[in-house]
């Protein structure tokens, strides 16, 4: 019923060549999948190009971040409406490393999900706890606030135009994998969050993806769990190789 959609975060890499290099060996790859969304999100810098290669194809283009404000005086940001004009047609929203170095909290992150909204850009919206706080048994409590803050004040048909990206952050880049379980158990309490603050037909509309050392080899049984709807991938994303491995996980 719900389209798994595999989405690759290249963070602060990739020149224009090296991600035209990538999008256009990862195109070849994927290019007989056509039960899968697939998004690469390069750095701004490289949207443009990016655009230029997936013309026509099944690979679609995310950035990695916006601002909530559409023009002004805000040096060094980026907004919706130039997202739009660029090419883009999600884009990832409060991701741990934003939250972490450059202080975004659950309204910059609501704010920001409004205007990629009002754009018709489509939200990650990523969530996701940090070790001490899920040994502090924290754990939900902190989903849902990142959860209900996050969507605050959406329509339905807002909701149904987002996706949430579930990412503990002890697994980001750290090569440790949250176990099929672990990730069944926050993605099953997303669904039921939803569920009361909408309805399960609602909740079970929405895709969730899970993000954390996601590689080939832990895509299967990851994606296997029923509420894992997808992967938001970072470092397994950077070689064409190994994304499209995780892309044709079934
Ligand atoms: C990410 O950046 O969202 C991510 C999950 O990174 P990695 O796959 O490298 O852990």
């Amino acid at each position: 019923m719900r389209t798994p959609i595999i989405a690759g975060n290249w963070k602060l890499n990739k020149t224009i060549s090296e991600a035209v290099a990538l999008t256009t060996a990862l195109k070849a790859s994927v290019a007989d999948v056509n039960d899968v969304e697939i998004i690469v999100a390069p750095p701004f810098t490289a949207l443009a190009a990016v655009n230029e290669v997936i013309a026509g194809s099944n690979v679609r283009l995310s950035a990695q971040d916006v601002y909530s404000e559409d023009t002004g005086a805000f040096t060094g940001e980026v907004s919706a409406p130039m997202l739009k004009d660029v090419g883009c047609e999600y884009v990832i929203i409060g991701h741990s490393e934003r939250r972490q170095y450059f202080g975004e909290t659950n309204e910059s992150v609501n704010q920001k999900v409004k205007a990629a909204l009002a754009h018709d850009l489509k939200p990650i919206i990523c969530v996701g706890e940090q070790l001490e706080e899920r040994e502090a048994g924290q754990t939900e409590t902190i989903i849902e606030n990142h959860v209900t803050g996050g969507i605050a004040g959406l329509s339905v048909t807002e909701l149904l135009t987002c996706v949430i990206a579930y990412e503990p952050v002890w697994a980001i880049g750290t090569g440790k994998t949250a176990t099929p379980t672990q990730a069944q158990e926050v993605h099953s309490f997303i669904r039921g969050l939803l569920t009361s603050v909408y309805s399960a037909d609602v909740a079970s509309q929405l895709c969730i993806q899970y993000g954390g050392s996601v590689k080939p080899e832990n895509a299967a049984e990851l994606m296997a769990q029923p509420d894992v709807d997808g992967a938001l991938v970072g470092g397994a994303s950077l070689e064409a190789e190994s994304f499209a491995q995780i892309v044709k996980f079934g």
